[in-house]
Order: structure tokens, then sequence, then C-alpha cells
């Protein structure tokens, strides 16, 4: 009985056997953890946080990942922003970004100012409250001078009053 080979001859085929290759996978191998030479690498000047953006955000302002501060991008030297050829949805996205961006820094001022109004306020309120506090100690030296005043002519009474006595 040889009818057992039979089975095995479809998998000899080799047009089905190999898988065939794909080309952009042995193109490049990309290791995941290597940062690309086209990125802007820089340093967040807040919390010095090592930032890496593609260079098309050159001269950006992004939020750290660490420290959350707006910080722009550096534009690497002897790059031009009209270098970047970007195609349209990803300008729509850049616009999007920075109106996002515009927004985090406006209400950020927004709450410096009041920050700082508050800040005013408190302070103001310190000097009412430090000239408040010098008028009253004003107040008490003088109330403690005049019964000391009193205390000194009340002694000297006594004083005259026990020789008087004495003379008797
Ligand atoms: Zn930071």
């Amino acid at each position: 009985m040889n009818g057992t080979n039979t089975e095995e001859a479809p998998l000899r085929n080799p047009s089905e056997s190999i898988e065939p290759s794909d080309p952009e996978t042995t193109f490049e191998e990309v290791d995941s953890d290597q940062i690309p030479e086209t990125d802007i690498q820089f340093e967040c000047p807040y919390c010095g946080k090592s930032l890496s953006i593609d260079q098309r955000g050159a001269g950006l302002v992004i939020e750290c990942t660490q420290c959350h501060q707006l910080v722009t991008v550096p534009i690497p030297e002897g790059m031009k922003l009209s270098d970047l050829d970007l195609p349209p949805e990803e300008k729509e996205t850049q616009l999007a970004n920075m109106r996002v961006m515009l927004a985090k820094s406006q209400d950020r001022i927004a709450s410096l100012v009041a920050e700082n109004q508050d800040l005013r306020e408190k302070a103001d309120a310190f000097d009412r409250w430090q000239a408040d506090r010098a008028k009253h100690q004003g107040d008490l030296q003088a109330s403690f001078e005049e019964l000391r005043d009193r205390q000194t002519a009340l002694g000297e009474a006594l004083e005259r009053l026990r020789l008087r006595l004495t003379e008797l």
C-alpha cells in the first residue's frame, strides 16, 4: 500500500509553503527605544526634563510632560520654519494645538493676574493692620505713661502724707 504518500503532496508545493516577505518590515529596522535623528531634543527650562519632539514641532509651545509648564520648542540652528512643508491636515492640527496652548497661556496669565491682585490686597491689608497696630501701640504707650504719671503723683502724695503723719 503506497496511498499514504498522496496526502503529503500538497505541502511540498513551494509557492504555498514559503511566506511572501513583507518589503516594509525588511526595509528598515528601527529600534523602538531609539529617537529618530530628525527629532528635536531639548531640556525643559523649568524642571530640566529631557524632551524630544518631532522637528515639525519647532517653534511650537508645548506642555512639559513632567512639570506641565508651557515650553517653547527651540528651532534647530539653520532650520527655517518654511522648510517644513506640512500637509494641510497637519497644519490644521498644529493650529489647533497652538490655539489650545494660547488658551492655556491666557488662563495662566489670568490666574497670575488674579493671584497678583490677591497678594496686593493682602499686602494692603497687612499695611493697614500694621498702621493700626502702631497707632494702638501709641495709644497704649500714652495710657501707660499717663498711668505711670498718676502712680508717681499718688506715690508723692502718699509720701507727703506719711511725712506729715510722722511730724505729728
Ligand atoms: Zn518641565
